[in-house]
């Protein structure tokens, strides 16, 4: 299963919906999720947002993903909602309004500072990054409910100017398990990102010790997801992850229709 996927209704993403369930298909998944974004708000204004009045349309098409597949791909209703502490209610009300399967809340930003822009690590430690960071999700996941699991928990990684350094998942630890206890509590799942694999850290988003982590603490509902924004991203190094999942002591993937969860057993 890929459970993370961005088509064209994402700005960063040329991949139709048609390519991308073609990919998966010969790349051998059985389920996607279309999961593009819709980030609120979002502070850089030469990049046009998701607009919420093309959810119809998004439905619709995905539709005629799911007869155009009948039978070969199970294709799910996802999104991606970026959340900021000012736009929760705006988030929830969106989630609320349409008929999805799946919905991955992720933070894409710190005090509307996106970590893509570079300056959010200015003048701060490593360490310092990483925190804010995980206290922006604490908060933020605290305060939501409308989502199924939490996105690229260690996405903080991906722009940061610092040295990859074999522990960088060990930082703002605590932080983090407050996180996954708080996901635990509110029955929300974790995302293993593969889209980590392409990083120069080459560990999955999040790291395979976390991952267990949340095992340990009790946590069960688990989601596999590439990120991909193009067709060769999609089923982008699955397996392997697959093996730190089952590692970590899952034996079983979610998948979600109407964003009630399914275990499907690993074979
Ligand atoms: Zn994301
Ligand atoms: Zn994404």
């Amino acid at each position: 299963m890929d459970y993370h996927i961005h088509s064209t209704y994402s700005v960063d993403s040329r991949m139709s919906m048609e390519e991308a369930c073609l990919s998966a298909i010969q790349a051998g998944v059985i389920e996607i999720a279309f999961t593009d974004h819709i980030d609120i708000d979002w502070p850089d204004t030469a990049v046009p947002p998701f607009d919420v009045g093309m959810l119809d349309k998004y439905f619709e098409d995905i539709e005629k993903m799911q007869d155009k597949f009948k039978g070969q791909l199970v294709i799910k209703k996802g999104i991606e909602i970026g959340l900021q502490p000012h736009i929760l209610d705006e988030c929830a009300d969106i989630v609320q309004s349409y008929p999805f399967d799946f919905v991955i809340a992720s933070v894409h930003l710190v005090g509307g500072v996106d970590p893509y822009l570079g300056g959010f690590y200015q003048g701060k430690t490593k360490e310092e990054t990483y925190e804010e960071y995980y206290e922006e999700i604490l908060r933020l996941i605290t305060s939501f409910d409308q989502f199924n699991v939490l996105g690229h928990l260690d996405y903080i990684k991906r722009y940061s100017p610092f040295p990859v350094e074999k522990n960088d998942h060990l930082l703002g630890i605590s932080l983090i398990d407050e996180i996954l206890k708080t996901l635990i509590d509110k029955g929300k799942g974790l995302e293993v990102n593969t889209s980590g694999y392409r990083h120069v850290s080459e560990t999955p988003m999040p790291h395979p010790d976390i991952i267990k982590r949340y095992r340990d603490l009790g946590g069960k509902i688990i989601t596999l997801g590439s990120d991909a924004h193009t067709p060769e991203h999609v089923a982008f190094r699955l397996e392997t992850a697959l093996k730190e999942i089952k590692r970590s002591g899952f034996d079983a993937l979610t998948s979600f229709t109407g964003m009630q969860p399914e275990f499907i057993i690993i074979p």
